[in-house]
């Protein structure tokens, strides 16, 4: 967008010094324009992300919670592609899903995505409008000063650069316009910037999510960001809430390895028991074409085995043992695989509702 000469007709310039100032207000317009629209979406993208955080509490805490609301989600929708795709792709599998609550958010029948960009524009548009009048009040009475333009514009620069990105390298081309009339500049600022609002607000009637350099969803990701190594065994993820932490990954509670297609040996037969089990028992698993390791010793495997912590522990979540009996089938399929043997999904974990598993799962 360009503010073309004929725009300022509207204005009835007619005074002397007119072509100047309308030269100065176009070139300075120009610059602002893209710095403005740019500091309306960095900010409106900050102001969605800070807006969910506060509504949703998917949001409020950090992934170990979220990761529990994607659990419920998962349950809910009952597909199990979904499941699929969050057991073998975690990160992208969470960054989905932030980023469908952060557009269903911005672009429900509300359409709060131009509500936010409007309160954004209007603030950094009243922050633009108070940098013309301060720098016109600090530079009309300097009678002493020849490069009063020049005055101003350091003035205005200097106003902004909290605001938006406005360098002041970048106004050189106008610092030496004759502008006597400094209250006349004013005027014609205030009205051109009064027109860029418009066409920006305008322009956010039609505003989807691709609008964004920086997403929304990309903020509030970041802000529920943590180690995203999965057990080698299982596939849960760790749940230390740092990237690249010091120390052994480790999770609360591990999954039937059943959830990754792990069989008993010389059988079919999938395995239902979890790491935190097997660590304590006398089963080894194989690596390689005939190397067996005792899953007491398994960090013998070397990485990524010998990064991981698996404390012994036999407590399962009700959440997997109702997502084994619930999609037995399509397990069974997927890996060509069954639950038989030692793999016989227990009568217990039949029983176990939809609902039992997502309470246990919420418990705090
Ligand atoms: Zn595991
Ligand atoms: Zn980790």
């Amino acid at each position: 967008m360009s503010f073309p000469r004929d725009f300022f007709q509207c204005f009835q310039i007619s005074c002397q010094g007119a072509t100047s100032i309308t030269t100065f207000a176009c070139f300075l317009c120009d610059k602002i324009q893209p710095a403005l629209h740019q500091a309306v979406y960095e900010r409106t993208a900050k102001d969605i992300a800070e807006d969910m955080r506060g509504k949703f509490p998917d949001f409020q805490g950090n992934r170990a919670n979220l990761e529990v609301f994607i659990l419920r989600y998962l349950a809910e929708e009952e597909n199990f592609e979904y499941f699929k795709q969050y057991l073998k792709f975690p990160k992208e599998f969470f960054q989905g899903y932030i980023e469908r609550r952060v557009k269903s958010h911005c672009l429900d029948e509300s359409r709060r995505l131009k509500k936010f960009l409007d309160s954004s524009l209007s603030l950094l548009y009243g922050n633009i409008l108070s940098a013309v009048f301060l720098s016109t009040q600090i530079v009309k009475d300097r009678e002493d000063r020849e490069d009063k333009v020049s005055l101003w514009l350091d003035e205005f620069c200097r106003e902004l650069s909290e605001v938006i990105s406005l360098p002041r390298s970048d106004l050189k081309g106008i610092e030496h316009q004759e502008v006597t009339d400094i209250e006349f500049l004013k005027r014609v600022m205030t009205k051109v910037l009064a027109t860029l609002r418009d066409r920006l607000q305008e322009e956010f009637s039609h505003a989807d999510m691709s609008s964004f350099s920086r997403q929304p969803h990309t903020i509030l990701a970041e802000h529920c960001s943590g180690c995203w190594e999965q057990c080698p065994f299982c596939g849960a993820v760790c749940t230390n809430t740092m990237q690249g932490h010091d120390g052994d990954h480790q999770v609360v509670f591990h999954r039937p390895r059943a959830v990754k297609g792990t069989r008993w040996h010389q059988t079919d037969h999938l395995v239902i028991d979890i790491c935190s089990s097997l660590v304590a028992s006398d089963c080894s698993f194989r690596i390689g074409d005939n190397v067996w390791i005792p899953d007491k010793r398994y960090r013998d495997a070397g990485p990524p085995c010998s990064t991981w912590n698996i404390l012994p522990d036999p407590s399962m979540q009700a959440y997997w043992k109702w997502f084994v009996s619930h999609f037995q089938t399509q397990l069974e399929a997927l890996y060509n695989r069954k639950f038989q043997g030692r793999g016989e999904i227990p009568e217990a974990w039949r029983r176990i509702t939809k609902q039992e598993a997502l309470s246990e799962l919420e418990k705090p």
